[in-house]
Parts: C-alpha cells; structure tokens; sequence
C-alpha cells in the first residue's frame, strides 16, 4: 500500500517536473536566450532527496542541454561516487537555466529573472536538503550576501529543509588542495541525509533562520504563468534524464 502510494507520488512528481521543462524551455525573459544553444533545466531524479545547485550552464553543458558535464561533471560525478549516490539518485540544476556568453558572472538581473524556475523546481522535487554549489546558487538561497567562504562549513534550515552550502566543484580542478574539503562536505550531506529521520542527532544545524523568498515554497505568480503557456506536442524528454 505505501509502496503504491510512494510510487505514485514519484510518478506524478516526474509529470509535474516534465510538464514544467515544456512550459519553460522556450523562455526569452532575459537576453541570455539570443546567444544560448540549448536551455538547460537540469536533470536527475524528481523525488532525489537531495538536489545539487551550481551557477549557470559552461559551454559543453550549452551544447549538450545537461548540468555539469566536462571537466567538472566528472569530478561531481567521481565525489557523488564517494557517498554512494549515482546522478540518477539527485537531482541537478543551476540558477541559469541559459549560459552567460564567455562563461561571465550570471548578473543580479539575470538571476532575478531566472530564479522562479529554481525554485519551482525545488517545489516540485520537495528535497530534504538542497546543497548549494558556490557563490551565486548559496547567496540565492539563503538570502544573503555573505560570501562562500564565511558559510561553508554550515548548516542552515529553511522550514523542514537542510541547506547545504560547499564550495564548486570547478573550484577544486583549479585549486586541488580544496579537494579534501570538498570531499568531507559531501560527506556531511551524506551525513545529514542519513540522520534526517532523526532531526534530533543533527546537532550542528546553525539555526539562523532564513525567510523562504517568494516562489520558493508556494505555488508563485511566476511558476502559474509559466504553467500556463502552451504545451507543446511532441518532446524529447532525453534532456530532463528523468527517473
Ligand atoms: S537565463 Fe533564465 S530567464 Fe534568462 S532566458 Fe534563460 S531561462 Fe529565461
């Protein structure tokens, strides 16, 4: 009975997140859609208990439609090895959904624009932790302008949900003596993964607590809107890497 139960909720999480991707792949709300190849939504699992969030798509991943593939995605992929996930297990996304000609910084409107679809993704999925990867998807999430550096290490609690904040992957392939950070923050998550059964063994969750920003956590203006456009006919779903 509870199987059935959790596997229609799987399967219809999946629907919503599918129907999400159609209504807004064709998105031209910022002037990143005149020089993208591919609108990238992100992929993996739609019920993942954890959803992974970086900055913006690079080049191969522009060319590819798909998060974090190259240089980076392998080692996201080698790191999430380490704690016994496979990409099929998490879910990944970006803040952009579009990539920022020559790889510059996303700007604030950019992400103003863009960020309606992280956080309807984020309702959708409904993960136990989001951990963020790097500057822009952890000053997004939790609000503030405080760098990376300041907040790594931390745990913070949104609501029910564990924000996770650890430095980019990118950041290890150019400076290789944060690789063991980066390894034992995975670890943590996997940590807090594993005890979130028991909120009460989490015992370093810093309690600041950060106001959910609007359309993270309610069904929002801008997630109705983008409901509301025309689905189209045919798809490829391929992209979405959905399970
Ligand atoms: S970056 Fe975001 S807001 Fe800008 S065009 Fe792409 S999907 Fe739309």
């Amino acid at each position: 009975m509870d199987s059935d139960f959790n596997n229609d909720k799987r399967n219809q999480k999946r629907e919503e997140l599918k129907t999400f991707f159609y209504k807004t792949k064709d998105c031209r709300e910022c002037d990143l859609h005149k020089t993208r190849i591919n609108f990238v939504f992100g992929s993996g699992n739609s019920s993942a208990p954890v959803i992974f969030v970086g900055e913006a798509p690079g080049k191969n991943e522009d060319l590819q439609g798909k998060p974090f593939v190259g240089q980076a995605g392998r080692l996201l992929d080698e790191l999430l090895a380490t704690i016994g996930f496979k990409r099929d297990d998490i879910f990944i996304a970006n803040v952009l959904k579009c990539r920022p000609p020559e790889n510059r910084d996303p700007n604030i409107n950019e992400i103003n624009t863009c960020k309606k679809y992280l956080f309807s993704q984020i309702e959708i999925i409904d993960p136990l932790i989001v951990c963020t990867l790097g500057r822009y998807s952890t000053q997004l999430i939790l609000d503030t302008s405080t760098g990376i550096n300041k907040l790594r290490g931390r745990v913070f609690r949104i609501s029910d949900r564990l924000i996770v904040p650890i430095n980019h992957p990118a950041a290890a392939l150019y400076t290789p003596s944060r690789m063991q950070i980066l390894k034992d923050d995975f670890k943590k998550v996997r940590d807090l993964l594993d005890n979130y059964q028991n909120p009460e063994s989490i015992t370093q969750v810093d309690e600041i607590q950060v106001q959910p920003q609007q359309g993270n956590g309610n069904k929002s203006m801008d997630s109705k809107e983008a409901n509301d456009r025309e689905t189209p006919e045919s798809s490829d779903d391929k992209q979405l890497g959905l399970f």
